[in-house]
């Protein structure tokens, strides 16, 4: 298994089809978005996975909070570390609906989870290089329809409004 994802980093993110595990965990995480939803925030969700066993999650309330930086990832981070008392998540799984930003990413790598699935591209941020990013750490995309449709609904809804 390593070396499938070894041979895949090579590719920096691949997308993983067929794997009911993974899909099945993004499910969680699409769970997650749906609060968001219902709050009216952009529909971002978040589970941290150590083993199969759920350590945190979260969903994006920037709005709800009137907090910048309260993204999905940014709080099943700091749920994890205070479970964990430790601020290292080495041995964690990230799923996170939507592929993080700049200032999650850093959140990642400085909580050194080292493997990171998302759900769907982020096509409208600037993102990071991912060609410069730590080698310590593995994307990859699961191009999940259910996790790009709720973020397409979600802004179509609002622009009706
Ligand atoms: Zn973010």
């Amino acid at each position: 298994m390593n070396n499938l994802y070894d041979n895949m980093f090579m590719f920096h993110v691949e997308h993983r089809v067929g794997d009911n595990m993974n899909k099945n965990k993004m499910m969680l995480a699409l769970n997650e978005a749906r609060k968001a939803y219902k709050l009216d925030e952009i529909p971002v969700g978040c589970v941290i996975f150590r083993e199969n066993e759920i350590i945190a999650c979260g969903y994006n309330k920037k709005e709800s909070k009137s907090n910048a930086i309260l993204h999905a990832e940014i709080i099943a981070i700091e749920k994890a570390c205070k479970k964990l008392k430790s601020w290292r998540l080495d041995d964690c799984v990230m799923f996170v609906t939507l592929e993080p930003c700049m200032m999650c990413m850093g959140a990642i790598l400085e909580s050194r989870i080292k493997t990171v699935y998302y759900g769907t591209k982020n096509n409208n941020e600037q993102m990071y290089d991912i060609n410069k990013l730590s080698k310590n750490i593995k994307l990859f995309n699961l191009d999940d329809d259910e996790c790009s449709k709720i973020l397409s609904d979600f802004f179509k809804n609002r622009r009706k409004k």
